[in-house]
């Protein structure tokens, strides 16, 4: 119900590179700390994203973890034709709602990448592959570029996506434009179009409403989100986009509403800190890892609490 993407979205908009050891470190530390679906990287041309260049062979060692949903970010035919090779539990083809966001950053217009995502649910069937493909609608709630993003256009693009052969899709607030109210009313429309086919909720924490995102949503029905530990991320093609919803944060506050994750936030503050190290330098974000945990939630009693 957490997907950790901070080992694409967070990487992958930020100088340092981290070494392959390192990231198969980090994989293996969130999932001894409970996490069970993993963003391990991106299929693009590593001269574009040399952070994520070791992508396959980080893809390699997490298919080894039992139960683990490894994803990874596809964001054209020949990154899902490397996916599949790869054998991916899941690839995300992203969509940008914003025509100028679409233009700038992958190239096509969004009906364009409709059009692939029909090509690669072909491939995907012809190659009897199980790999799912989620469409990952971003700039859902407006754009740096373009401004306004109708919200019949995102509907209208969700479904587009569906009927094209998407398995699932999700909702991107890709540059921190939503706020509760506009979640709820977009997360709410959404459901009652595509039920739980509309699997997950992506929001960066730009503007400081991450969370109470989060929440707006989870009132709506979502009960998957994407994060990113100590907040790292963002978009090159979204100037002014930077940090997912914190890991860490978004786990606490989860377990704190009874909501049980599976995850261990304690050891997730113990990997934030190791993760740090290796990040020197880069802008960190979240705010538990400052306050500690509170006197009262000792991590077991964490839910406890809650329902006491
Ligand atoms: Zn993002």
């Amino acid at each position: 119900m957490v997907r950790e993407v901070g080992l694409r979205d967070g990487l992958q908009s930020i100088a340092t590179v981290v070494s392959t050891a390192h990231k198969i470190e980090w994989i293996n530390a969130a999932y001894a700390a409970g996490q069970r679906e993993i963003e391990v990287g991106s299929f693009v041309p590593a001269r574009l994203l040399p952070q994520l260049a070791d992508t396959a062979e980080v893809l390699a060692h997490a298919k080894t973890l039992p139960g683990l949903v490894a994803s990874v970010l596809v964001p054209n035919f020949k990154g899902a034709e490397r996916a599949l090779e790869c054998g991916a539990d899941l690839m995300v083809v992203p969509l940008s709602a914003s025509h100028a966001h679409s233009l700038a950053n992958l190239r096509k217009t969004p009906d364009e990448v409709v059009a692939e995502v029909a090509r690669i649910r072909a491939l995907r069937d012809a190659s009897g592959s199980r790999t799912l493909i989620e469409g990952g609608v971003g700039t859902a709630f407006g754009c740096t570029l373009q401004g306004e993003v109708a919200e019949s256009e995102v509907l209208r693009l969700m479904q587009a996506l569906l009927d094209a052969g998407a398995d699932r899709v999700s909702l991107a607030d890709t540059v921190g434009y939503a706020d509760p109210a506009s979640v709820a009313r977009l997360f709410g429309k959404a459901r009652a179009l595509v039920g739980d086919r509309l699997a997950c909720a992506h929001f960066h924490d730009t503007r400081g409403m991450g969370l109470a995102n989060v929440y707006a949503a989870w009132q709506a029905g979502i009960t998957r989100f994407d994060a990113c530990l100590a907040g790292i991320g963002g978009c090159p093609h979204a100037p002014g986009a930077s940090g997912n919803v914190t890991t860490e944060d978004l786990v606490f506050m989860l377990e704190r509403m009874g909501v049980a994750t599976g995850i261990d936030v304690t050891a997730l503050l113990a990997l934030r800190q190791r993760v740090a190290g290796w990040l020197a330098g880069e802008t960190l974000h979240g705010t538990l890892w400052q306050a500690g945990l509170p006197q009262n939630a000792a991590p077991a009693a964490l839910r406890e609490a809650a329902t006491a």
